[in-house]
């Protein structure tokens, strides 16, 4: 085990200390997951696929994911992790053909305890409709994989687990989806550096009509929260975070994740939205907006576009 991974395996725990504290008074949540079959035969757009993990325990949702990409007849790759941290199976689904690969994850296990709509079921779904997209017209020069860890909340350990045994040659970039499910403003987070990844996220939300520090944020390394592209930084891979925000919660919210004390003492009183039911028993399907995972699909869509021009010049 490396420094590193201490590092990540005592976040996660801290994490978990933090989540269990904040609920410690919260009454159960009363959010009743909806019968599988029910999603597998229903309609599939982001908004409808959230259904498929939220309110379910980490093993049904880590069985959920499978279910669905059988039901749908799509290949896909399972890896199996288990150390003394923990266990699970990250699911991988490869789009296209091309020599470089973008890779965009969502994990799906939640905080024990929260339903886990927001955080991180909507973003599951925005990427099995990205999927379906894809497989209807898949990119010929560029790979995409979509990467489905579990264990995300105990310090990133299944796409640490990924990262120590995939082949990672010819990754042209990672985004890891994290709270989609809400806003209408889109923050590419970790992003300090510039690289040629950066530029074309960049140029994929230009192509869609966004607009830098508008309806588009690009910041930098964030120190409380993380998620799942932070073990691939970590093996130097240009890897950020996707959140949707809303712009009402801009200022609120840059001053939330940039002061981390600050935001420890405020996290009793209003936490800016979407982080108010991030952890919590309130993070519930109610929550979710139809219209931001749908601009979340069609973001990645420009982002896949755009990736796979710039791996052909
Ligand atoms: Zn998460």
């Amino acid at each position: 085990m490396s420094l590193r991974d201490v590092g990540f395996f005592l976040r996660g725990r801290l994490n978990r200390a933090v989540s269990r504290a904040l609920n410690r008074r919260a009454p159960a949540h009363t959010e009743t997951p909806t019968p599988l079959n029910d999603v597998l035969s229903g309609p599939r757009t982001p908004i409808a696929l959230s259904r498929l993990l939220t309110a379910r325990d980490n093993a049904a949702r880590e069985a959920a994911v499978a279910s669905w990409l059988g039901a749908r007849g799509v290949p896909f790759t399972r890896h199996r992790f288990a150390t003394f941290e923990g266990r699970g199976d990250n699911y991988v689904v490869d789009l296209g053909a091309g020599d470089r690969t973008l890779i965009l994850i969502a994990h799906h296990d939640a905080v024990p305890g929260s339903p886990g709509a927001n955080d991180n079921a909507a973003s599951v779904a925005i990427l099995l409709a990205l999927l379906e997209r894809l497989a209807a017209a898949p990119p010929s020069r560029l790979r995409v994989r979509l990467l489905f860890p579990a264990c995300e909340e105990l310090g990133y350990l299944g796409a640490r687990a990924y990262v120590r045994d995939a082949s990672l040659d010819r990754v042209a970039g990672v985004l890891s989806l994290e709270l989609c499910g809400m806003g209408d403003t889109l923050a590419i987070w970790d992003a300090g550096a510039q690289t040629t990844f950066l530029s074309t996220v960049r140029g994929a939300l230009e192509n869609v009509g966004r607009r830098a520090d508008e309806t588009y944020h690009v910041v930098g390394k964030i120190p409380v929260f993380g998620s799942d592209h932070r073990a691939f930084a970590a093996a130097g891979i240009p890897a950020y975070g996707l959140t949707m925000v809303p712009a009402s919660e801009a200022d609120a919210l840059r001053a939330f994740v940039f002061s981390p004390m600050k935001s420890a003492l405020r996290a009793v009183k209003r936490r800016p939205v979407p982080f108010d039911t991030y952890h919590t028993t309130r993070d519930a399907l109610g929550t979710l907006d139809a219209a931001a995972l749908d601009a979340v699909v069609e973001a990645l869509e420009a982002m896949v576009a755009e990736a796979a021009g710039a791996a052909s010049s």
